[in-house]
């Protein structure tokens, strides 16, 4: 009987571990901001969502009547609830293939920061960017110019991947690039100053958070980091208490 009790136990203490929804839930007022990477029919992982999952987690933000916004139209919106921005990192080209027939589809916006001179990634080309960015669905923001850790670059390295990057994707779009997203999510105080310095209005971290816009963190915006590899309810729970497990 006591084992049977000490299994269960353990059963029940494994669930909640997996399904926090223990945690408290966030105002619906407070922005959702997801991170995602590449969306392509390879296996699901940490980096890639399938198009089936990430189409279900649109269905299910439409249907709970989430407004969705590119990034660059978070200081407008503050007052609104149950907004959510979707931002894909790195410059996949699945993103062309997948996400952006979804965002079509739908006719919701998403944020996508380039990495202009990344190596090892098939990434998006030039028409594909243009493309996108005519299509009013899709914004671009930088994720520096070869997607250094900032921390272990020099200030001389960090401010030319920050500045260039900018310089870049505005090139590749042919209009201005307001928002960063630092690589490995790693940053320090003159990072952040280097970006604000550079003429972006907004940055995104990788840190795993729900909080309101406001003058303290355009600079260091919190993010959902969205697994390929998570179902629906854990989606519930990220979206309701910014983590599903511990
Ligand atoms: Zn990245």
């Amino acid at each position: 009987m006591i084992l049977v009790f000490i299994i269960l136990s353990l059963v029940v203490v494994a669930f909640l571990a997996h399904y926090n929804f223990w945690r408290p839930v966030k105002k619906c007022s407070l922005p959702r901001i997801l991170m995602y990477h590449n969306t392509s029919n390879q296996v699901s992982s940490g980096m890639n969502i399938t198009p089936e999952l990430l189409e279900k987690q649109i269905q299910y933000l439409i249907q709970k009547q989430y407004t969705f916004l590119k990034i660059s139209d978070l200081p407008s919106f503050t007052q609104i609830t149950k907004h959510v921005v979707l931002t894909f990192d790195d410059g996949f080209v699945g993103n062309h293939t997948y996400l952006f027939e979804l965002l079509k589809k739908y006719k919701v916006p998403a944020t996508i920061y380039l990495t202009p001179d990344i190596q090892g990634i098939e990434a998006l080309s030039s028409s594909q960017i243009k493309e996108m960015q005519t299509s009013g669905f899709v914004e671009f923001g930088a994720h520096t110019m070869t997607h250094v850790n900032l921390t272990k670059a020099d200030n001389d390295r960090a401010q030319k991947e920050i500045i260039q990057s900018k310089e870049a994707v505005e090139k590749l779009t042919g209009i201005s690039c307001y928002s960063f997203a630092y690589p490995y999510g790693r940053y320090n105080e003159q990072h952040v100053q280097m970006v604000k310095n550079a003429g972006f209005t907004t940055a995104v971290t990788t840190k795993k958070a729900i909080a309101a816009f406001d003058h303290s963190n355009p600079y260091t915006l919190p993010r959902l980091s969205i697994s390929g590899c998570i179902n629906m309810i854990q989606f519930y729970l990220i979206l309701s208490r910014g983590r599903y497990k511990l």
